[in-house]
């Protein structure tokens, strides 16, 4: 059984005895950044690259000091260890603290730091096979998508969209009818003979998944352009086209439809299943398991 065990603020403590102040920012403004790392035989997959992105994001917001006096690179691990997660993931927020309501920063500003791990299995053979749907929704977020926000209203309203239309994930296109990204997940191509996704700029998150996917296209060899695509040009494909998603929680899940429109045949695609077998192995030898039986 797990332990729902949260840090906060340098204390362990149950999850449910947690409090953050009502004038904590992050409550009030959303002035804070996260990260979510998958956990995986009760290891961190790659930690490391999760806090870089969390202190890169950090300081964008002018919070560069806040984690000092949280070793999160040893916090995390303890966490995760005496919660007792075997699958699952790590919730991170640091925010800008408590102080009187005002929209400038606080000087001194006291951050909140809190982390927890909650048990979640990982999308299941028949899951993956079953593939997604996304939902296309015009994208309302600010123009840093590049940092992990804690401001997540429009995702929050454009995933219930996608939900209300029947499909999994929303899909975020931009006014030019470009691809950006999904509500929670970066969003790959394979077109003509090319893996494609939209560039790494301010309109995106940079994925950890998104990162090490280009990483192993590559090695394996097949051709990699980080360029936007349309959707007219996924429909309007004449040979093999794929689309999956990438992200921490759900690795790599082919997209079987998007909006009313049959992706490519309908089914998973090899080439999302073979770079998803790659991911799958690489992660098991990490964390020390056997690699799972192949998908393709
Ligand atoms: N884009 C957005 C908007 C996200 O919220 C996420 C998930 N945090 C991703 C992409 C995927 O990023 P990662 O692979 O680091 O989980």
């Amino acid at each position: 059984m797990d332990i729902e065990l949260l840090y906060l603020n340098g204390t362990f403590m149950p999850l449910a005895e947690g409090r953050v102040h009502v004038e904590d920012r992050g409550f009030q403004l959303g002035d804070g950044v996260y990260e979510v790392i998958k956990v995986m035989n009760g290891s961190l997959v790659w930690l490391e690259d999760h806090l870089a992105r969390l202190d890169r994001n950090l300081a964008e917001v002018g919070l560069s000091a806040a984690t000092c006096g949280h070793d999160l690179s040893e916090v995390l691990p303890r966490l995760v260890d005496r919660s007792g997660v075997g699958h699952g993931s790590v919730y991170v927020q640091v925010t800008r603290g408590c102080a009187p309501r005002d929209f400038v920063f606080p000087r001194p500003a006291h951050p909140t730091v809190l982390g927890y791990a909650r048990s979640k299995p990982a999308p299941t053979v028949e899951e993956i096979m079953t593939g997604t749907v996304l939902h296309p929704v015009a994208d309302l977020r600010w123009a840093r998508c590049d940092i992990k926000s804690t401001n997540l209203l429009a995702a929050v309203l454009a995933k219930e969209e996608a939900r209300n239309a029947g499909a999994d994930e929303a899909l975020f296109m931009a006014p030019d009818g470009t691809v950006r990204e999904g509500g929670s997940s970066n969003v790959f191509a394979f077109l003509e003979g090319i893996i494609r996704t939209h560039p790494l700029d301010n309109r995106i998150l940079g994925g950890i998944t998104r990162r090490h996917v280009l990483e192993m296209a590559r090695r394996e060899g097949y051709l990699v352009e980080e360029r936007a695509f349309t959707l007219d040009e996924v429909f309007a494909v004449s040979g093999p086209c794929e689309v999956f998603t990438a992200s921490t929680t759900k690795d790599l899940l082919p997209v079987v439809r998007i909006g009313p429109q049959v992706v490519g045949d309908g089914r998973p695609g090899k080439v999302t299943l073979t770079l998803l077998d790659r991911l799958r192995r690489e992660q098991a030898l990490l964390v020390g398991l056997e690699p799972p039986p192949a998908l393709t």
